[in-house]
């Protein structure tokens, strides 16, 4: 579109009387982005205007008019080797040059074999069977699908069902929202499309785990399996629990014979601490899924993980007994050799370390936020920081934070950190300082 046309439809933007002067500036795509391109999560009449983005470097997002933020949280949490790493780049550009795409449709191709090799080598016990979709809500949702095919297969008719947690995530797609919290504003709306769930409270202490018990006794002829967030609930509000929890809810599958499903889309490949959450508590799931960090935050990507026990239930002469979903883009090889390459960073740099040393200098560095006025609670857990605020006004903080040069994106009541892993001490402390600067002069 020309500048011409671009400044003829500008008006549409409506909240462009409060676009700031920076923006104001910004290139002509920008302009005909703000009136063609829906944002998520964004009231589009009021909201404030995305950023104009330019380009973005190791921690760092750079605007278009050269500014620099250091970037709090990595891209919804999934660049944690920061931006452009050099490896990755060379190993999505050799797989450019040989085979961009090609279906999994009765093929199969290189980098989605070593992928899945490897993820089944580094993932505990006999999650060894991997089912490649791109995105975290789809992976979720074909891990539902599997649960549900697994007890058909199996000969058990009316499991169709699934136990899921008081401040959980796991997407926006319609099967994922039925298993978020359903008091989460977002999906509320939605519950006359959404399939009924059994949404329970966390085993955390002897009352909620004997509740979920009994819950399970009494339903679990129609309960496919239980959905978790190991360790760290992340979009429900960055609530963390103990690695008690998920054997807890081990031994509930065990007892009442369903499936143990746990969603890794945020907490895998490092987040907490460990390459996987579930290592933290020696629990293997029966499912398992994976995303936003799986290609170091480069390529849409995901997958479910499956154990043997899971597996065996397709494996038959049925073809009704075949896993009833494929995604025209799964298992990209582009996508695939990029999740490659990030394990291979895994391997040789000392990404774990990184975590370590982020968590030490959040939790000394953000806990001057516990004495400011309207602080509820200051948490850490590996390369997440989290402040839990009495109230918020999101689009405030949000302005405040970019005058300070970071890029920090509260939700709900939580001001976040959720940095690359291999952000150096100095971004850190911006972005920390930024925090602390911020919350202590609303
Ligand atoms: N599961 C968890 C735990 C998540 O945190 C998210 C996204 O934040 C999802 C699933 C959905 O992933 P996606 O946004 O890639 O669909």
């Amino acid at each position: 579109m020309s500048r011409r046309t671009a400044t003829l439809r500008r008006p549409r933007w409506t909240g462009l009387a409060s676009v700031p002067e920076s923006a104001q500036a910004a290139p002509a795509w920008h302009a005909d982005g703000l009136a063609h391109v829906w944002l998520p999560y964004a009231q589009m009449k009021t909201a404030a205007p995305p950023l104009p983005v330019a380009a973005t470097r190791g921690s760092r997002i750079v605007l278009a008019d050269g500014r620099e933020l250091v970037d709090g949280v990595a891209s919804w949490w999934t660049a944690c080797h920061g931006y452009n790493h050099p490896h990755i780049a060379a190993a999505v550009a050799r797989q450019l040059a040989t085979m961009p795409h090609v279906m999994l449709g009765g093929l199969l191709h290189e980098p989605a074999a070593r992928l899945a090799t490897r993820l089944a080598a580094l993932l505990p016990g006999d999650l060894d069977r991997v089912f490649f979709t791109d995105s975290g809500s789809v992976a979720v949702e074909v891990a539902m699908k599997m649960a549900v095919q697994y007890w058909i297969n199996s000969g058990v008719r009316g499991r169709t069902k699934f136990v899921a947690f008081r401040g959980g995530y796991h997407g926006d797609t319609t099967g994922t929202m039925a298993v978020c919290d359903p008091d989460e504003g977002m999906h509320r709306l939605f519950h006359g499309l959404l399939p009924e769930q059994f949404i329970a409270d966390l085993p955390c202490d002897d009352e909620s785990t004997a509740a979920l018990d009994r819950l399970l006794g009494e339903r679990a002829d129609e309960v496919a399996g239980i959905i978790v967030e190991p360790l760290v609930q992340g979009a429900g509000g960055m609530l963390f629990h103990d690695a008690a929890v998920l054997q807890r809810l081990r031994a509930a599958a065990d007892k009442h014979g369903t499936l143990l499903i746990f969603d890794e889309v945020f907490t895998g490949f490092g987040r907490t601490g460990t390459m996987f959450a579930c290592a933290q508590a020696g629990v293997v799931p029966d499912i398992l899924t994976l995303s936003k960090a799986l290609t170091g935050g480069t390529m849409p990507l995901a997958a479910t993980v499956a154990s043997r026990r899971v597996f065996e239930a397709f494996w038959s002469d049925d073809p009704m007994h075949a896993l009833m979903h494929g995604p025209t883009f799964m298992g990209n090889p582009l996508a695939c050799a990029a999740a490659n390459a990030s394990l291979d960073l895994f391997a040789r740099e000392p990404r774990l370390a990184q975590v370590a040393a982020i968590a030490a200098q959040l939790t000394e560095q953000l806990a001057p936020c516990r004495d400011l006025p309207g602080v509820v609670d200051v948490r850490v857990r590996g390369a997440i920081g989290a402040v839990e605020l009495e109230t918020i006004d999101i689009p405030a903080l949000k302005a405040r934070f970019v005058e300070a040069g970071v890029y920090v994106r509260p939700f709900g009541r939580i001001v976040y950190l959720t940095p690359a892993f291999t952000i150096g001490e100095a971004d850190l402390a911006r972005l920390t300082g930024a925090i602390v600067r911020v919350l202590g002069t609303r």
